[in-house]
């Protein structure tokens, strides 16, 4: 009879035993199974106050998540973190490009006055964050006089010294709607007159106070967003990580936090004097979003995090497979034990926990929730899609990889303050001492079929399981302790994969 887990975690503890994802499986047919794997809900709880769809996370690492990694997973319904190891203003960019995604409305869209010449606007043009070529034309009182599309600019390049009142089409013959249209009604009028853009005008004072971009109206009202992780005014949501260090991690978290829906406190060693520090700095400064802090692979240390005002607790020391903490400091639990001790030891003070690091395989995702972990972290599973940062490399072999770094290998040692921040090597003069490594893996496509892909196991777990949602899967599941022959006998074996 499989044991109930904290029997089992009982047990295991009193012989001084730790485990992790392949030391066990979850315990199946136990009751007959009414569930439904696409009827499932795998909504969950990030932190205190934050939710999300999925409880999928990209880890906040240079080589997993820039915008097009969080937009990707926000739109299967979790968070991105976008990493600290960018300059303040690179993040703060990364971060809004998340936000903007899904902004069928622009409030503040740009716009250019009358005599701007066309080489001014293409040269200002250069330096905006995103790609776009409209540009309203308006009076010095904000008055809408007339519109600049990327066909006035197709067909103008030549004439540089054009002024905008001489290309533009005039206000008489643009199609506009009034403020306070919806973003329906909106569609509506842009598929009816064949607009790509629709200015939104005061009508009594003819000034332009908004913008609708068709392509975004149409991804708002034509797909099916029931996964989408967004916020209050329809955006996808999206995470920044900070680095260990109270007074920078102040100036991040200000810099960020009108954007960003929560804040990682991104330490190796979570437990330490500096991450504390850090943490109750940011809440004094007067935090407005949660924070996650960590990482821990303590109970003791996770609940004092949370005590301290953690919103939400990342665990998971030196299991990350980019990680070289074990073999180079001897310390760490391995994973599962470390997310069933933190996550019981900060229950009671509804902080949720992150299992950080370490998932290799689909089936991991799921035992991580079953100990109760609220989220999973991963890293290696995004790096090498086409979302993740970097290039694809063929090899004379033609077989394709993509670089995956670690945020503690020499390299992002050497070249950023924050990873040095993170693994407590700021000091001048001090040996560098890599906890991570940098390495190629092999080129996986889409992030967004992987995405999928995992969320479909889970359901699939689920339903195995006769578990409706993730707080009862966690309550009512069991494990197995399995054995080398179970290991083996757990994968595939005994046949050649083509
Ligand atoms: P993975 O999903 O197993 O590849 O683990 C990713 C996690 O490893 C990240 O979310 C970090 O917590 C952690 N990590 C990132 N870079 C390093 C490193 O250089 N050394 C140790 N851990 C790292």
């Amino acid at each position: 009879m499989a044991l109930e887990k904290e029997q089992l975690f009982e047990n295991l503890a009193s012989q001084g035993i730790a485990i992790t994802f392949d030391d066990v499986r979850i315990v199946t047919g136990e009751e007959r199974s009414h569930v439904k794997a696409n009827e499932t809900d795998i909504s969950t709880q990030i932190t205190k106050n934050e939710t999300a769809n999925s409880p999928i996370i990209s880890a906040a690492m240079s080589t997993v998540t820039m915008a097009e990694m969080a937009i990707t997973v926000a739109i299967e319904g979790g968070y991105g973190t976008i990493p600290a190891s960018l300059s303040v203003d690179q993040q703060r960019k990364e971060v809004r490009k998340v936000k903007k995604f899904m902004t069928a409305y622009i409030d503040e869209p740009i716009t250019v006055g009358p005599d701007y010449t066309i080489e001014r606007i293409l040269k200002d043009k250069a330096g905006y964050d995103q790609d776009f070529s409209t540009f309203p034309v308006v009076d010095t009182e904000n008055r809408l006089l007339g519109i600049l599309t990327s066909n006035d600019f197709a067909f103008t390049r030549t004439e540089l010294t054009n002024t905008a009142s001489q290309i533009m089409t005039p206000v008489e013959d643009i199609v506009v709607v009034n403020r306070g249209t919806k973003y329906k009604k909106a569609y509506e009028v842009m598929k009816d007159n064949k607009k790509k853009t629709l200015p939104v005008i005061n009508s009594k004072t003819g000034k332009l106070v908004g913008l609708y971009l068709f392509s975004d109206v149409a991804r708002m009202v034509e797909e099916d967003k029931s996964m989408y992780n967004l916020d209050e005014r329809g955006r996808l949501k999206v995470a920044a990580a900070v680095p260990t260090d109270p007074e920078e991690a102040v100036i991040r978290m200000k810099a960020l936090e009108k954007y960003a829906d929560l804040i990682v406190i991104d330490s190796s060693q979570g437990d330490h004097d500096y991450t504390f520090e850090t943490l109750i700095a940011m809440k004094e400064a007067g935090a407005t979003k949660d924070i996650m802090a960590g990482n821990v692979d303590n109970p003791k240390a996770a609940l004092l995090l949370a005590e301290a005002g953690a919103d939400g607790i990342k665990v998971g020391k030196g299991g990350g497979s980019i990680c070289s903490t074990r073999p180079n400091l001897g310390i760490g639990t391995p994973q599962v034990t470390a997310v069933y001790e933190c996550a019981k030891a900060v229950d009671r003070l509804d902080v949720p926990v992150c299992s950080d690091g370490g998932i290799t395989n689909n089936g991991d995702i799921a035992i991580a929730l079953a100990v109760g972990a609220k989220t999973v972290m991963m890293g290696n599973m995004f790096a090498g899609t086409d979302e993740a940062p970097g290039e694809v490399r063929t090899l004379s072999d033609q077989t394709k990889w993509k670089v995956y770094r670690g945020e503690g290998s020499l390299e992002a040692l050497q070249e950023n303050a924050s990873s040095r921040q993170r693994y407590n090597q700021s000091a001048k003069g001090e040996v560098i001492a890599p906890q991570g490594v940098s390495g190629l893996v092999p080129y996986k496509g889409s992030a967004s079929e992987i995405c999928k892909l995992s969320i479909a196991y889970l359901r699939q777990t689920m339903s195995h399981t006769n578990c409706q949602n993730l707080e009862e899967f966690n309550r009512k599941t069991k494990l197995w302790r399995v054995t080398n022959a179970g290991l083996h006998e757990s994968r595939v074996h005994d046949v050649a994969v083509n």
